[in-house]
């Protein structure tokens, strides 16, 4: 759904809110739109609902919060809803493992330095603010233990709001909050944590409430992806982001299995093979600097 160009204008202009062109909640199968709606799949062909932001259009701002550097290509409209007090995560030159597989380039993030010790304050910084201004008050959620720990934390500035956590036992001691009375947690005794997912969409079917889908909402999905820069701006320098994901640095555009590996054997042909044996190194144990 993104565009295919990487070409991405720098701006110090901050708008109060987004337009409602540079950003819409498309089905990736048919191009049903949303509108205002929070939706995880399509009403008409049951494809995956994604986030299409007009690119031409988009500017990144100068700013040391990353939310509002990256607004416009987050699926928010109203930027007063993201935390106050992000910053960026640090990188390392991974100059040892980018040695062994031809990358003179290569940079780890340190996302543990972000508030709950995981990346996936990025997308609850995110999500929540995407539930909320279409229109969701209550939701259901399940995970082991990094997201349900960071939208507990971030939940918090949203009082109005409550979500209904579903925790597979053997995951209980993962999840880390205070009682509060917009959580409410359930803990599911013998369950997998695939047996939790689904118990939590049938509680919101049954309740009337918003399912949160996990990876399906396209709210947490892009965000949580990575929502960050380095500190080098060399539009050729590609980050390895999560489980082997890779973006590029220019525009941050997220590039998704073959895709990834096709356009960025186009680029730059050492790095998809380079993809590879990172993955195969790091499966091996290998040590990094
Ligand atoms: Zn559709």
């Amino acid at each position: 759904m993104f565009n295919a160009s990487c070409e991405v204008q720098q701006c110090v202009l901050e708008s109060p809110e987004l337009s409602a062109c540079l950003m819409r909640l498309l089905c990736s199968q048919c191009g049903w739109d949303a509108g205002e709606a929070a939706k995880s799949f399509c009403d008409y062909c049951g494809g995956m609902m994604d986030v299409s932001y007009d690119l031409s259009s988009v500017v990144l701002h100068n700013s040391s919060n990353p939310y509002k550097r990256f607004r416009e290509i987050l699926p928010v409209r109203h930027g007063d809803h993201y935390p106050s007090d992000a910053a960026y995560t640090p990188v390392v030159h991974a100059q040892s493992l980018g040695a062994l597989i031809g990358l003179d380039h290569l940079y780890l993030k340190d996302e543990t330095k972000n508030p709950t010790g995981s990346t996936k304050d990025r997308m609850a910084g995110v999500s929540l603010p995407y539930l909320n201004e279409r229109g969701v008050t209550a939701f259901c959620t399940s995970s082991t233990g990094n997201s349900s720990t960071a939208y507990a934390r971030a939940i918090a500035r949203f009082p109005h709001m409550r979500m209904f956590l579903f925790t597979a036992e053997r995951f209980q001691h993962r999840v880390q909050h205070t009682d509060s009375p917009n959580i409410v947690h359930f803990v599911l005794r013998g369950a997998t944590f695939t047996e939790a997912f689904e118990y939590a969409g049938q509680f919101a079917s049954l309740n009337g409430l918003h399912s949160e889908r996990g990876f399906f909402n396209p709210g947490r999905r892009r965000p949580e992806n990575g929502l960050d820069r380095s500190q080098r701006t060399d539009p050729s320098t590609h980050r390895l982001v999560r489980s082997g994901c890779i973006q590029c640095h220019g525009c941050v555009r997220h590039l998704d299995g073959g895709q990834a590996a096709g356009n960025i054997a186009a680029r730059t042909p050492p790095a998809a093979s380079a993809l590879r044996a990172t993955a195969k190194l790091l499966a091996d144990g290998a040590r990094l600097e």
